[in-house]
């Protein structure tokens, strides 16, 4: 397979940039298998803004929804809620919950 530059628009300031053969190989002997998004400046500039070492913010994505275990109101089974069951609101599970509460 024969590597060619490449002209990719970056994602940031929305520029052609080149990437260049170079830089291709150098990206795949790092493992990298997709071309950058970025031009070389917005790349620095990004990585001077969040050092490599910073905590992912990975939670604010995949963190599953807290859930509450909590009793059904209505028919006594466990359930579990969204919320945090505070006893001054009955709970229902999720068959009740459309028993008591109907659609219109
Ligand atoms: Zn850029
Ligand atoms: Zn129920």
């Amino acid at each position: 397979m024969n590597l060619q530059d490449q002209t990719i628009k970056c994602f940031d300031c929305g520029r052609d940039f080149t990437f260049t053969v170079a830089e291709q190989e150098d990206f795949r002997s790092k493992g990298y298998t997709h071309p950058p998004k970025r031009c070389p400046a917005c790349r620095e500039q990004r990585k001077a803004e969040r050092p490599a070492s910073a905590a992912p913010r990975r939670a604010d994505f995949s963190a599953p929804r807290r859930m509450f275990s909590a009793v059904c109101a209505e028919c006594g089974k466990a359930t579990q809620v969204p919320f945090e069951p505070r006893g001054d609101k009955p709970v229902y599970c999720g068959d009740c919950f459309r028993k008591v509460r109907p659609a219109r």
